[in-house]
């Protein structure tokens, strides 16, 4: 794709943002109202970080062969109606299953994440996944392997999970059989067609091959999640989560998600230590933007040019301008 038309994608991709990437909701109204002040910085550090993402063919490269698992758990939604009350395209569970007498989570946390990769079979087994959230020093823990907390600027309290999740408790087997009758057909449909993509195209090495950094992981698990917000990544357990679309589309997931697991900076490759990271950086703030500007653009352009890898045509690429629509 010629580097003009890729960057104005990822502009007008980056003006709807909140649309696809939910966990940066309050971060990307901000870059939202100043997207025409912080356009020609951000190009420039897209242009620091392309000089991976675009193919140098002095050099051979070999992508890292990923075991890639599809997931999902009547859990992993549960616990995004019980935490936030986000239904999507299922409202009617608000009247099947009301929760009006149990409050909400402070903000975005990864536990319905950590919950669908864990594969649980009891809703008892969810309370030993909040320990985590006891004493936590910060969005992220480091020991045994650098995990995401939350997603959000702050992590709600132990104490108030803990009782969300007990006062939850008795009203999951209501939410289990609307969830067994309408969601799961919709996710496993989601997973079937993910799982033609990824035998036709193996998205997750062309990504690979795009960005010329290796996937920092020898396993991904690819989470069905319905009553996600958009998409979300974590390092432990790895996996990328995302909705549900009408046209599921691993590369678009993988494109954005697992760009931001490629380039983490606690397990991935660290791209604010490349010799003009600082500069680009400090360009970005002067106009009131950070770093994770900088990363977001990246992960927007490739969640367009992995699917035009795997054979969308630029007519399918129109999501972008679907949601600039909006
Ligand atoms: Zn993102």
């Amino acid at each position: 794709m010629p580097y003009a038309e890729a960057l104005l994608q990822t502009r007008v991709l980056d003006k709807k943002c909140s649309q696809v990437v939910g966990i940066a909701i309050p971060h990307e109204k901000r870059v939202k109202r100043n997207a025409t002040r912080l356009r020609l910085p951000l190009l420039i550090a897209a242009l620091l970080c392309f000089q991976s993402v675009y193919p140098q063919h002095t050099r051979t490269f070999s992508p890292r062969k990923v075991q890639v698992r599809f997931v999902h758990s009547p859990y992993a939604d549960y616990l995004f109606y019980l935490l936030y009350r986000n239904t999507n395209d299922f409202s009617s569970v608000a009247q099947a299953v009301p929760l009006d007498a149990i409050p909400t989570a402070g903000g975005p946390i990864s536990l319905s994440e950590v919950v669908a990769s864990s594969k649980i079979k009891d809703y008892r087994n969810i309370y030993p996944l909040l320990k985590d959230y006891r004493k936590p020093t910060g969005l992220v823990i480091f020991k045994p392997m650098p995990k995401i907390l939350g997603y959000g600027k702050t992590l709600p309290s132990y104490e108030s999970l803990i009782s969300i999740v007990r006062q939850g408790e008795s009203s999951y087997p209501k939410f289990l059989e609307l969830w067994e009758k309408e969601v799961a057909p919709q996710e496993q449909k989601s997973i079937e067609a993910w799982q033609k993509q990824n035998a036709q195209c193996v998205p997750l090495e062309r990504l690979q091959e795009l960005e010329r950094v290796r996937f920092p992981f020898p396993s991904l698990d690819v989470g069905a999640i319905a009553f996600h917000f958009s998409g979300s990544n974590n390092t432990s357990p790895t996996g990328v989560y995302t909705r549900l679309f009408d046209k599921p589309n691993l590369a678009f997931t993988l494109g954005h998600e697992a760009t931001h697991l490629i380039v983490n900076k606690y397990v991935g490759y660290n791209w604010t230590r490349h010799p003009r990271a600082a500069e680009a950086i400090d360009a970005v703030k002067k106009l009131g933007g950070n770093d994770f500007d900088i990363e977001e653009s990246l992960c927007l352009f490739m969640q367009v040019t992995l699917p035009q890898e795997c054979g969308d045509t630029s007519k399918a690429a129109r999501v972008s301008s679907q949601l600039n629509d909006v």
